[in-house]
């Protein structure tokens, strides 16, 4: 390393000089590029430690043309190359370290990526490594969970400011929003009447004064940051003052000048706004990206194959971090605001080409795996349900379950997606699948949402079962004690074939005897992330979603794009004879509930139930239905709704999914705007399913947001799940749709699959097409889409090292 060392020092000399004194000696620098040129030839005639060549062209790139630049120029350059230039001091450091002792080989058969790769990556290093960000700023940045200075080029500006052209004071007209710029003249507070103040600022230039005005404002801290003299550049709303003949601007965007604000950074040119948090101002953010695009961005790698770029016209990314964070002059600010340029679809593209990229390998894997279970042994147990089964399979379950049992007889783990409507059959489906499993000694689980369903699930699967000789049980969070920990050691030693409980489940250690297949019910936040986590909890099962809520097409992308997809597109014949009724269909009566205010909600339903047994309808039977109810007697209430001795079922929502009356006919929702829309629509799924028409009356409660009168319109207008479910992502968000946080979605940081999600459409194509083509990413030029795609998503989709 002596050599590369004496080279090394060697550079060190002009860039220290070019550095020092913030560039104090910039303009007196000549000849830089081919002297560094000339250090860099002479090293790579050496023999280099692994990642050293590619950082010695990085330093080469940034002295290209170095005498013809301006100064303003010059500076980053020199910066960027100074640090190049302390990075390649640490690896030759690093390279005469006496080796590391080996580490013992670890268990696992997964090779996992060099950690050696990872932290050369430049956009790693965290922000603390940024000029001006010291511990306390770095922890304001966390909360904005900016902690690399990848994170950083990654987060957008929310909006831009044309802040182009300064107006003169004197030529600001009265009703336009214009950018100005003058000298802090005068502070002062004005009391009002109703013992509030106002406080003003009063800036000049050469042309006129301007008066900025804030009402709720904490006086003092305005004073501090605009002393008077201070140089300030603002945007607002222009007004005329009738009583002073001035114009005014009230709540202005205000930020102080430096005399050192030549750059062109935070005015003259469309400025980015950044998100902040408390303690972070505008400027100081701004100033922190603009540090960090220059910088970093010529060390960004390319990520994406010079041929996809131009399929879908992309812009390179470098070009594309410096056009949405500092953008020309003559960009289109409305385009920026949207986030439609084409540095941001670049940027969006990206990130989409990469979930679905690594998705892509995920289903790939999934099949690389080879199956530690294998079902040679015919599906006796199926068959012998088959016989008993008082139907005939549809058509669609027919497929359906062949495709399932197709999967199974492969040689990789089954991982498939059953979507059909509520009604469609998929348990039984679901269950012929879990029996092959049994019948090759292995156990079955099955997940419900809630524990109401996964009881529901096990009267269903018990009696479908009750011809076999098998034991079915239902772990949930209500058996408790003994009972417990015996059904765990039954289930521990491989007694209980088949286990219904909730999601719950999954998290917590039931020790499977050898658990060959898991179905999970209507969950969507057993995403691609849950299931990526059961491998760790070593379990390898077959998995089955089951899902009955219409998944729109980018969600799916999004949630199950590394799965199969199997459609239950046709619904059962009606098999309960139509019941012959003078007057009488049934009804559902549904009132909210909600967690915290349970009582009070279970208050109204109960209230309710009573009022209309005595004072409305006497002359029919009236039942309740509510989740404190024990098993058996939800179960009595819910059987005597079923075969129509109760008229009238004034429930909860336990009764959204899962729950078939064909001959109930009327429902009444009650406070409907509580209800997200993919909850009403299951709701609503529960009347129609006779011959007779039925009718939904949504009965809101008073006070309606904008949000749920549009909520409750979607329902008017369409009963179409898929439409439903599409305006239900669009007015609340995918977050929402899917439930709290935890949805189970991948989080993204620029791409929106609402806004963009033609985009995702692309970047599925175009990420499953180039792994087909290049499986393993073994190409050259797909290094840099490999190293990004295991950084971005190896962790959260166990993804093994390709290649
Ligand atoms: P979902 O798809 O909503 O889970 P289920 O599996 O609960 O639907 O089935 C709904 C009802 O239809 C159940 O009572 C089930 O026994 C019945 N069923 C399922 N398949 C058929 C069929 N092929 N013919 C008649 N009834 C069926
Ligand atoms: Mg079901």
């Amino acid at each position: 390393m002596t050599d590369v060392r004496t080279h090394l020092s060697r550079l060190d000399k002009p860039l220290q000089y070019a550095t020092r004194n913030d560039f104090a000696n910039l303009s007196k620098l000549r000849e830089l590029e081919p002297f560094v040129k000339h250090q860099i030839q002479a090293m790579q005639s050496l023999p280099l430690p692994a990642s050293m060549p590619a950082l010695l062209t990085q330093l080469a790139e940034t002295v290209v043309g170095f005498d013809d630049l301006t100064l303003t120029e010059k500076r980053p350059r020199a910066q960027q190359a100074a640090q190049i230039l302390s990075r390649l001091h640490a690896l030759s450091d690093r390279a005469d370290a006496p080796p590391a002792p080996v580490p013992p080989p670890k268990p696992t058969a997964t090779p996992t990526p060099a950690p050696a790769a990872v932290s050369e990556d430049p956009l790693a290093q965290p922000v603390q490594f940024m000029r001006g960000v010291g511990p306390r700023r770095a922890a304001l940045l966390g909360k904005l969970s900016l902690h690399t200075v990848g994170d950083l080029l990654w987060c957008l500006p929310v909006r831009y400011e044309d802040r182009r052209n300064i107006t003169p004071l004197g030529m600001l007209q009265a009703g336009t929003r214009r950018t100005f710029c003058g000298t802090v003249t005068a502070f002062q507070l004005h009391p009002t009447s109703r013992g509030k103040s106002f406080a003003t600022l009063r800036l000049e230039d050469s042309s006129a004064p301007l008066t900025c005005k804030w009402f709720q404002h904490r006086g003092l801290a305005l004073q501090e940051r605009f002393p008077i003299g201070a140089r300030v550049v603002g945007n607002g709303l222009i007004a005329f003052n009738r009583y002073d003949g001035n114009r005014e601007v009230v709540h202005p965007d205000l930020e102080t000048l430096e005399a050192d604000d030549t750059e062109l950074v935070h005015f003259g040119r469309l400025v980015p706004i950044y998100p902040l948090t408390a303690g972070l101002t505008q400027k100081n953010m701004r100033s922190l990206m603009h540090n960090t695009v220059e910088t970093f961005v010529p060390l960004i790698r390319e990520t994406l194959p010079q041929s996809v770029c131009t399929a879908h016209r992309l812009p390179v990314l470098e070009q594309a971090m410096r056009g949405v964070h500092f953008p020309d002059d003559n960009s289109d600010l409305a385009a920026l605001n949207e986030q439609r340029t084409a540095f941001h679809t670049r940027l969006v593209f990206e990130e989409f080409f990469l979930l679905e990229l690594g998705l892509a390998i995920r289903h790939r894997e999934v099949r690389n795996t080879r199956r530690d279970k294998h079902y040679d042994r015919p599906n006796h147990l199926g068959d012998a349900l088959l016989k008993h089964l008082p139907f005939q399979l549809t058509v669609a379950q027919q497929r359906v379950l062949d495709e399932i049992l197709t999967d199974m007889h492969r040689p990789f783990p089954t991982n498939r997606l059953i979507q059909g409507d509520v009604g469609s059959g998929k348990t039984i489906v679901a269950l012929l699948a879990m029996l092959l499993a049994v019948s090759n000694g292995q156990q079955a689980a099955l997940m419900a949402p809630t524990e109401i369903l996964a009881e529901q699930h096990l009267a269903t699967l018990r009696a479908l079962l009750q011809h076999l000789d098998l034991e079915v049980a239902l772990l949930t969070g209500t058996v408790k004690g003994r009972s417990r920990q015996k059904l765990l050691q039954r289930i521990a030693d491989g007694e209980v074939s088949v286990l219904v409980g909730t999601h719950a489940l999954l998290y917590e250690n039931v020790q499977f005897h050898g658990l060959g297949m898991i179905v999970v019910d209507e969950q969507h936040r057993f995403g691609v992330m849950q299931r990526a986590g059961l491998r760790q909890k070593g379990l390898r099962p077959d998995v089955l979603v089951m899902t009955a809520t219409p998944i729109p097409r980018t969600l799916a992308m999004t949630l199950y794009g590394d799965l199969d997809l199997s459609i239950l597109d046709e619904l059962p014949p009606g098999r309960l004879p139509a019941k012959t009724v003078d007057k009488g269909h049934q009804a559902y009566i549904v009132y909210p509930l909600i967690e915290e205010s349970e009582s009070l909600d279970l208050g109204a339903a109960a209230a309710m139930a009573e009022h209309l047994r005595h004072a409305v309808f006497p002359e029919y039977e009236v039942g309740l239905l509510h989740g404190r109810l024990a098993a058996e007697e939800r179960d009595a209430v819910m059987r005597a709704f079923v075969e129509g001795r109760l008229h009238i079922l004034v429930s909860t929502t336990v009764i959204e999914v899962g729950v078939d009356v064909a001959n109930a006919t009327v429902m009444l929702i009650e406070n409907a705007e509580r209800f997200g829309l993919a909850q009403l629509h299951q709701l609503r799924g529960r009347v129609g399913r006779g011959t007779a028409r039925a009718t939904c009356l949504l009965l809101p409660g008073q006070k309606l947001s904008r949000e749920s009168r549009q909520r409750l319109k979607v329902m008017q207008e369409s009963t179409d799940g898929f439409y439903v479910a599409e305006q239900d992502l669009q007015i609340r968000g995918p977050g929402e749709l899917l439930g709290t946080k935890q949805s189970g979605l991948p989080e993204l940081r620029v791409g929106n699959i609402l806004h963009h999600g033609v985009w995702l459409e692309r970047a599925r194509q175009s990420a499953f097409t180039l792994l087909d083509e290049d499986p393993h990413l073994s190409r050259e030029e797909h290094r840099a889409l490999l190293q990004a795609v295991q950084t971005r998503w190896g962790r959260q989709f166990e993804l093994a090292t390709v290649g």
